[in-house]
């Protein structure tokens, strides 16, 4: 898709065909992209946007106008004087990573027959967006009848939008990594520490079930609940952190608020407020129920876990280069704040890479590399209301978890059959990782690593 002459440095254009891509997902078919993206790129030019049927989507804008429209760059970002020459964009996205990730993504998608499936790929130490992709079953350049009304309005402006940064969705339990992280940090829990799981929690006299219920897991070790994503366990170790520290860390690993990216639609989370959050809400929340955070939140989040703790603010432009090679902008990776220790990092690290080599995150497992991991599957809410057999499914992952070279997070909207993120979205996260780690030359530590 990404037509790139020179490494790192694309032209505007390719830019604007990079963003457009990214957040026009539903009317760029899944097949012959490259192709719609050419044809993307040289509408474009021409200073008009077209569809694929020569309709004009706008016409006559400004440059900054085009940016706004299709990059929604945020107010923050400066701006190149359209009187004067246009600016080159230096972006991080790595076009042979973007394609890797596509390709997972398409057979991600064709997998689990689901409505939708998306990807970001981030570097931990620095919060580059290496790709990024999101994908519909449907194809909207061939539609079976025509689109019209309301409902095309709505498609029209579903092509300026990037769901990985605007829409929230229920993490389910990936975010049990929020939870050990903070009780790791605050040492309410070791990974040694013994928990035993009858099937269900009770809070204020209501039994909240472990999604094992119907065999419980019994006596086990953190690191094993972890692995085998036990409910209880992160209500026990939830209620024990309490709700003020609890959000206190919601703060620091940045749900409350929007990750700052040089990107517009950058949404907050949905997080219940403090004051008002009921027991059991609470400990719904502690093992990813009744919280709704966006993609790139969430990778950032988990990217800060495979950076010592540090959580770094999400980066998509490097530079802008004038004509004769100049450097006019220049966007350092920004640390937001430490948010945990190195050591409770590395600690909840190796515990994510035993979710893979030995609990329910096995099919992202690749031989002779440490990957670390963390399911999630969760209910789609739809109109207030939990919708059962439609969920979110996802996988994140960090690999090598001793020194993570890349976070990884996959969310599968609607499977069909098989709903749990380690069957359907854990795949892609491997394919993705497989591809990319040999692409950067990380050398295999050892084909024994991660016996399952
Ligand atoms: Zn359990």
């Amino acid at each position: 898709m990404f037509i790139v002459k020179r490494k790192g440095l694309v032209s505007i254009l390719v830019f604007i065909s990079c963003i457009a891509f990214v957040c026009s997902y539903s009317y760029i078919s899944s097949n012959a992209m490259s192709q719609k993206g050419e044809n993307l790129k040289k509408t474009v030019e021409r200073g008009i946007i077209y569809d694929r049927n020569k309709k004009e989507l706008a016409t006559n804008m400004s440059t900054s106008t085009i940016w706004s429209k299709l990059g929604h760059l945020s107010n923050s970002t400066k701006v190149h004087d359209e009187s004067k020459e246009p600016l080159k964009v230096t972006l991080t996205i790595d076009e042979n990573i973007q394609n890797f990730t596509e390709k997972a993504i398409d057979n991600a998608l064709a997998k689990t027959e689901s409505k939708r499936a998306m990807a970001i790929v981030m570097d931990p130490k620095t919060g580059d967006i290496l790709a990024m992709s999101v994908k519909s079953r449907a194809d909207l350049n061939n539609p079976v009848e025509p689109i019209v009304g309301e409902e095309k309005d709505k498609l029209y402006n579903e092509i300026w939008t990037n769901p990985m940064i605007r829409d929230t969705y229920e993490p389910g339990s990936t975010f049990k990594l929020i939870t050990a992280a903070a009780c790791l940090e605050e040492g309410i829990v070791s990974p040694n520490s013994t928990f035993t799981c009858n099937g269900f929690s009770v809070v204020e006299d209501e039994k909240i079930n472990c999604w094992r219920h119907y065999r419980p897991h019994g006596e086990q070790s953190f690191t094993e609940g972890v692995q085998n994503s036990c409910n209880p366990i992160f209500i026990e170790i939830g209620q024990k952190l309490g709700k003020e520290k609890y959000y206190k860390y919601l703060d620091s690993f940045g749900f409350t608020s929007t990750t700052d990216i040089d990107l517009a639609q950058d949404r907050k989370s949905f997080i219940q407020d403090k004051n008002i959050i009921s027991p059991i809400e609470f400990a719904n929340m502690s093992y990813g129920q009744g919280i709704s955070v966006t993609p790139l939140q969430l990778i950032s989040a988990i990217s800060a876990i495979g950076n010592d703790g540090k959580l770094m603010k999400p980066r998509i432009v490097k530079e802008l280069v004038d004509s004769k090679g100049n450097i006019i902008n220049k966007y350092e990776p920004n640390m937001v704040r430490q948010v945990i220790s190195k050591e409770t990092a590395k600690e909840l690290g190796d515990i994510m890479e035993s979710v893979v080599s030995h609990g329910s995150g096995n099919k992202a497992y690749i031989p002779g590399y440490r990957v670390g991991g963390k399911t999630g599957t969760a209910n789609k809410l739809i109109d207030g209301k939990y919708v059962e057999g439609k969920t979110y499914s996802s996988f994140v992952s960090l690999a090598p978890v001793n020194d993570p070279k890349l976070g990884v997070l996959v969310v599968i909207d609607e499977p069909q059959g098989f709903k749990f993120g380690s069957l359907t979205a854990a795949p892609a996260v491997k394919e993705i990782m497989q591809n990319t780690l040999a692409y950067l030359g990380v050398k295999k530590q050892s084909e024994k690593l991660g016996v399952q």
